[in-house]
């Protein structure tokens, strides 16, 4: 997985959506280019006394908007170009989603899995510090994102509190619930997938009861998905995470019992696949919920499935995505498909600035809301310009912050 490809998919997707949309030279100046780009580093005691050093980043993409919002990630492949992209997309899937902010994304290139509790504590402390110049409610709040998880967020709000010296539950999302998390928020990029799989199968005519779903990646995305299918009534019949896949299951509870106990997926019973068997598997939906790029030109043409679901960011390469769509295949994009996350996020947002919680039925009814409207106007785009659901989820979100652009104006 190649960190530059993200950066070179989402400058492509951005020129084709300036370019259908008739934007101008300006406009793409504008659109292409990060407002504020940070790169740190980040010192850590180790638990052994050693000292190391490691390279932080954080990106506000864009602010035109409302305030930047996007995860934090902590994986030893990140650097500064990923980190542009992911930010990016995080701008058009706000606009998309018609949510009040910009788009950033951030994160710190280290393996999470080789520190220990206390080391991920000062290593995420640290980070915070660094970049506590640029973050804050009003100006850009974190969530989680891959390596990273409530726990990394309550570390990050605590610092930034001890340094206001009193407590700003809202500079971060994806928080405890009782440091002002919001209910639903676990679970809610997940529950958006399943409800992008439920409407792409309503397009293609497939009754999603016992409709079948493989899924790539077992974490945060991956596991909630494959809940919210099966609540759905479709069939998840393949899962994997980065060591492989699995088949033959019987519940997608089983699994989770199982990786509880034993921290791998491989249920006694089931049968193994190689992560590249899975995307191959002949069924209804595909849902890439890893890292970016496993759909890819050499990939592509050998995905039977009818229907993909991005539920991570940027898993398809811009060659992959031209095979996908030669072969009819419906895709649903990052920014509409696993945007049920920021739209949890901007609820708990809302409810720390309200100090006001609302129930988790609230909340996923709330979710239900936003993100079948922003899936209407992209099936409504796509059908009225013959564009893919790609491109017109592209050119709403891109259309949203150039509009933005022009009636803010250019300061001085
Ligand atoms: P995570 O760290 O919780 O889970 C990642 C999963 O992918 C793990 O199961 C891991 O084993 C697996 N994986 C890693 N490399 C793999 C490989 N080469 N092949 C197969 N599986 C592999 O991360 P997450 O939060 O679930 O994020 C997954 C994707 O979803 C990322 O692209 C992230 O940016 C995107 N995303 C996350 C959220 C969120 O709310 N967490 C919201 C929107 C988008």
């Amino acid at each position: 997985m190649t960190t530059e490809s993200a950066l070179d998919t989402a400058l492509s997707q951005l020129k084709q959506a300036v370019s259908q949309l008739g934007l101008s030279e300006n406009d793409w100046q504008t659109l292409s280019t990060p407002r504020r780009v940070l790169e740190v580093a980040v010192p850590l005691r180790r638990d052994n006394g050693n000292v190391e050093m490691y390279r932080g980043y954080r990106v506000q993409y864009s602010t035109t908007r409302g305030p930047s919002k996007g995860g934090v990630r902590f994986h030893p492949d990140i650097d500064m170009n990923e980190t542009v992209a992911l930010a990016m997309l995080m701008t058009w899937k706000c606009a998309l989603t018609n949510l009040p902010y910009g788009g950033a994304k951030g994160g710190i290139a280290v393996d999470a899995g080789s520190l220990s509790l206390a080391e991920n504590e000062r290593l995420t402390r640290r980070y915070t510090s660094e970049i506590l110049p640029i973050i804050g409610p009003e100006r850009d709040i974190p969530a989680p994102d891959v390596g990273t998880d409530e726990r990394n967020m309550a570390w990050m709000m605590d610092t930034y509190s001890v340094n206001a010296g009193f407590s700003v539950p809202g500079v971060v999302t994806g928080k405890p619930i009782v440091l002002g998390g919001s209910l639903g928020r676990t679970s809610a990029t997940g529950d958006g997938v399943a409800i992008s799989a439920r409407e792409a199968l309503r397009v293609r005519g497939i009754n999603p009861q016992g409709a079948t779903v493989a899924i790539q990646g077992f974490g945060k995305v991956g596991y909630w998905a494959a809940v919210a299918c099966e609540q759905m009534g479709m069939k998840v019949v393949a899962v994997s995470d980065v060591h492989g896949g699995i088949t033959g299951f019987s519940s997608i509870a089983a699994v989770w019992d199982h990786f509880k106990a034993n921290g791998n997926i491989n249920v006694p019973g089931s049968e193994k696949l190689t992560n590249d068997e899975l995307l191959h598997l002949k069924v209804d939906v595909l849902v890439p919920a890893a890292l970016a790029d496993s759909i890819t030109e050499k990939s592509a043409g050998g995905i039977q499935a009818k229907i993909v679901v991005e539920g991570a960011n940027a898993p398809t390469t811009p060659g992959g995505d031209a095979i996908l769509k030669e072969n009819n295949i419906l895709v649903v994009p990052d920014i509409l498909a696993n945007a049920g996350g920021v739209i949890v996020s901007y609820f708990e947002w809302v409810q720390d600035k309200q100090n006001y919680f609302w129930t988790a039925d609230e909340v996923k009814q709330n979710l239900n809301e936003i993100l079948m409207k922003s899936v209407r106007e992209v099936e409504a785009m796509s059908e009225a310009k013959n564009v893919t659901w790609r491109e017109a989820a592209m050119m709403l979100g891109v259309g949203r912050v150039a509009e933005a652009h022009k009636l803010r104006g250019l300061y001085p």
